[in-house]
C-alpha cells in the first residue's frame, strides 16, 4: 500500500510502497477515508517529538472504513468509523475508571505504531473507536481529529465551562478555533488572541466577541478590561511561553488556567508566572486527548446541529501535499486545517 513515511526530519516524507498492515486479534484495519494533519505531526516532523523517529508513518487524526476486524473486536467490514488518537487498553484501573486519555499502555498509531498518511492503517483497541455519524462527512470527521475531542474534554471535562462565562483562546491555529466554536455552543463568550489578522477576522466570524493581536501590546490587560475583570476560563493552545503566560495573567481571580498546547523540545522547560497563580488563587489544568467514551457527546451536539465544525477545515489535500503542509507550520499559518482525503498519490 502507499504511504508517506519521515525518513530525515524536516525533509519532504518519502512516499513509499509498504506492506499492508497487520490486523491485530482485538482492532480493526481501515481502509483512511481522511486523514488530518496537524501541528503534533509537525512537532514529530521537526524532530522535537519524543517518540517520534525517522521510519514513522505520521497522521493520527483519521476515520475510515472496516476492511478487516479481528476476531474480538465488536466492528464489522464495511463499518464507518472515527478514532481518537489516544488508544487506550479498557481494562486497566485509569481506563476502568473512565479516564482513557492517561491509560498507561495506549497504542498510539501515528507517533509510536503506523499511522494513516497511508492507505490503510491498523487500530489496535478497537473499542475506543466510534461510528461516524451518517450526516458527517469523512473529512470533517476526520478534521475533527485531536484538536477537537481535545478541546471538548478541556472545556467540559476538566475545566468545566459554563454558560455566560468568559473563555480567552490563546492560539487560533486548529484547536484554538475548536475552543471558540465549542465554548460559543456552551454559551461562553469568546476572546481570542493570535498575531495573524486572517486568523483574527476569521474568528470574529465564527462567534469570537473579542479578537487581539497579541503583537499590539499587553495581551493580559486588554482581556481583563474586555471582560470585565478577567476571562474565567483561558486555554493556552500553541505551547509556548509568552501565550502561557498571557493565558495565566488574563484570568480573574479563582479563575481556570488549561494547558491544550504541547509544550515539547525547546518548550519543555518555561518560566512561568506563579506569583499569579498563587496572588489569584488560580487552578491549572493539564490536558491531553479526550478518554473515548465522550465520543458520542461530541458527535450528538454535532450531528444535532447545535455546533458546525465545518469551518474547521480550511482544505483538502493529496498524500503527496503532506510535506508542504507540514512545512508550512514552520512559520505562522492561516486559518483552519488541510486534510487529507486523497490516498492516490
Ligand atoms: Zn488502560
Ligand atoms: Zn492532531
Amino acid at each position: 500500500m502507499r504511504a508517506a513515511v519521515l525518513r530525515i526530519y524536516n525533509a519532504d516524507l518519502s512516499l513509499e510502497s509498504v506492506p499492508y498492515p497487520v490486523c491485530e486479534a482485538d482492532g480493526v484495519v481501515l481502509k483512511v477515508l481522511a486523514c488530518g494533519i496537524c501541528r503534533s505531526d509537525w512537532h514529530g516532523w521537526v524532530g522535537e517529538h519524543p517518540r517520534v523517529k525517522p521510519g514513522q508513518i505520521q497522521g493520527h487524526e483519521y476515520c475510515g472504513e472496516v476492511v478487516e476486524a479481528g476476531p474480538l473486536a465488536k466492528w464489522q467490514v464495511g463499518d464507518r468509523l472515527v478514532a481518537p488518537f489516544i488508544l487506550a487498553c479498557g481494562a486497566c484501573p485509569d481506563c476502568q475508571s473512565g479516564n482513557q486519555n492517561i491509560c498507561k499502555t495506549q497504542r498510539l498509531p501515528g507517533f509510536v505504531e503506523p499511522g494513516a498518511f497511508a492507505e490503510y492503517v491498523s487500530v489496535p483497541f478497537a473499542h475506543n473507536l466510534a461510528r461516524l455519524p451518517e450526516t458527517l462527512s469523512p473529512v470533517v470527521a476526520a478534521g475533527l481529529g485531536c484538536r477537537v475531542t481535545t478541546a471538548w474534554h478541556a472545556l467540559t471535562g476538566r475545566a468545566a465551562v459554563q454558560a455566560g462565562e468568559w473563555v480567552a483562546v490563546h492560539g487560533t491555529g486548529g484547536i484554538g478555533l475548536s475552543v471558540l466554536l465549542l465554548a460559543r455552543a456552551l454559551g461562553a463568550r469568546v476572546v481570542v488572541v493570535d498575531v495573524v489578522a486572517e486568523k483574527l477576522t476569521h474568528a470574529l466570524g465564527l462567534g469570537a466577541e473579542a479578537a487581539i493581536d497579541a503583537r499590539e501590546g499587553d495581551v493580559a490587560a486588554r482581556i481583563i478590561e474586555i471582560t470585565g475583570g478577567g476571562a474565567h476560563v483561558s486555554v493556552e493552545a500553541l505551547g509556548i511561553e509568552a501565550t502561557t503566560n498571557a493565558s495565566i495573567e488574563c484570568l480573574r481571580p479563582l479563575g481556570r488556567h488549561v494547558q491544550v498546547g504541547m509544550p515539547v523540545g525547546h518548550t519543555a522547560h518555561m518560566q512561568i508566572n506563579m506569583n499569579a497563580v498563587y496572588m489569584k488563587n488560580l487552578a491549572l489544568f493539564g490536558t491531553r486527548g479526550m478518554p473515548s467514551w465522550r465520543y458520542p457527546s461530541l458527535l450528538e451536539m454535532i450531528t444535532r446541529g447545535a455546533v458546525d465544525m465545518t469551518p474547521l477545515i480550511a482544505r483538502e489535500v493529496r498524500l503527496s501535499d503532506a510535506s508542504a503542509e507540514l512545512r508550512a507550520f514552520n512559520g505562522p499559518t492561516s486559518p483552519g486545517v488541510a486534510v487529507i482525503s486523497d490516498f492516490s498519490g
